[in-house]
């Protein structure tokens, strides 16, 4: 029944658009191995062999940019394409013969080719200053300066094991930045400035009391104004506030900034997933090109490289050899804002009744 049930709601069922070659060995694939960068191939057990070569994509992308990918799967592999969660675009083939002349028309359109096995991949980020209202710093503007630099990581795989860098331009981290070899994160330090003038006009207090996971907000009287007062040092600036009003601002040019976290991944080979944890808590926002922010991550992605076991993902390394000698070897000052605290996060954090009750 379900089956034939025709909806609008939701995506379409997943091998509605899958490629001929993966429905002919759906769960029947022997084994896949990386061939040179950015290209795989995998085996079925009935010999068919699947190809991908994976390019990078500018992850905000233009129609044009995504009709001249199109163009170039139609050209090479039946039309047959897919982007990957950290925004790669990977075509799929049958014919062997087709991937250089693929990789040598996305050279000429100006996109590299790589991505695969021990290398970096295309960093995922989220909205930044373009489109989300909370945004602490650029996320395609600092992705940008950061690939320019780290590039020849994405085309080659000299690296000990896969690195994967993410970009979240708030703490909602809309991006995989809690699972990220190194996390790039905006962040406001400041607790937002109040508009009481406008406050009464725009917002419901209620709402807006309700809207803090930290009960930071309560209703006040303010120059006669119905409005609200929000106790500081119980403010994580996480900005959930400024999305129900917009007199509550967190924005803040002059204090949002960038902080770096390592050793976060989601494979489970050899151990667990791992959360990401901070490793420098403040570099400041510095458009166009981001320079501190730049120059901190290469530094990481270096003493990773130099220093990590083959195979060793960025975490396991960190792991291995002990935070503290960590923040020696990177020269990272270790401040108060490394002190892990959660534990204690059910008595201090989290006291609105609807996490309460
Ligand atoms: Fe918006 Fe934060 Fe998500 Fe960035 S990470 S898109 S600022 S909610
Ligand atoms: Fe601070 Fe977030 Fe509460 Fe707003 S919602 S007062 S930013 S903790």
């Amino acid at each position: 029944m379900a089956d034939q049930r025709i909806t609008d709601i939701g995506p379409p069922k997943y091998d509605k658009f899958l490629p001929p070659i993966i429905k002919a060995n759906y769960g029947k694939w022997d084994f896949h191995e990386v061939l040179k960068p950015g290209v795989m191939v995998h085996v079925g057990e009935s010999g068919d062999k699947l190809f991908t070569v994976r390019a990078s994509s500018p992850r905000l992308l233009a129609i044009a940019t995504i009709r001249m990918f199109c163009d170039l799967a139609d050209k090479y592999c039946d039309g047959f394409l897919r982007f990957t969660t950290r925004n790669n675009v990977e075509f799929l083939l049958t014919e062997e013969k087709n991937i250089d002349p693929l990789i040598a028309d996305l050279k000429k359109e100006g996109y590299p080719v790589g991505g695969v096995g021990n290398s970096i991949s295309n960093i995922v980020h989220t909205q930044g200053w373009v489109h989300c209202h909370s945004a602490a710093s650029d996320a395609s503007g600092v992705v940008k300066a950061l690939m320019d630099e780290l590039m020849p990581h994405f085309e080659n795989m000299e690296l000990p094991a896969k690195l994967r860098v993410a970009f979240a331009c708030c703490l909602n981290m809309c991006g995989a930045v809690h699972c990220s070899d190194i996390a790039v994160l905006g962040v406001h330090t400041k607790p937002p400035r109040i508009d009481h003038t406008e406050l009464p006009k725009q917002c419901e207090v209620p709402t807006l009391v309700a809207s803090c996971p930290t009960g930071a907000i309560r209703p006040a009287t303010v120059e006669g104004n119905k409005s609200v007062e929000i106790e500081d040092p119980q403010c994580m600036f996480c900005g959930n506030c400024y999305t129900v009003c917009p007199s509550v601002k967190i924005n803040n040019a002059e204090t949002d900034g960038i902080s770096i976290w390592v050793g976060g991944k989601v494979s489970n080979a050899r151990r667990e997933p791992m959360f990401s944890k901070l490793a420098i808590p403040y570099l400041p926002n510095n458009p166009p090109r981001w320079p501190e922010v730049v120059e901190a991550v290469k530094h990481l992605v270096e003493l990773y490289a130099k220093n990590a076991r083959k195979h060793e993902r960025m975490g396991e390394w960190i792991d291995r050899i002990g935070w503290s000698r960590f923040f020696k070897i990177a020269g990272i000052p270790f401040t108060k804002y490394h002190i892990d605290d959660f534990t204690h996060a059910g008595e201090t954090y989290k006291r609105s009744v609807h996490l309460k009750h």
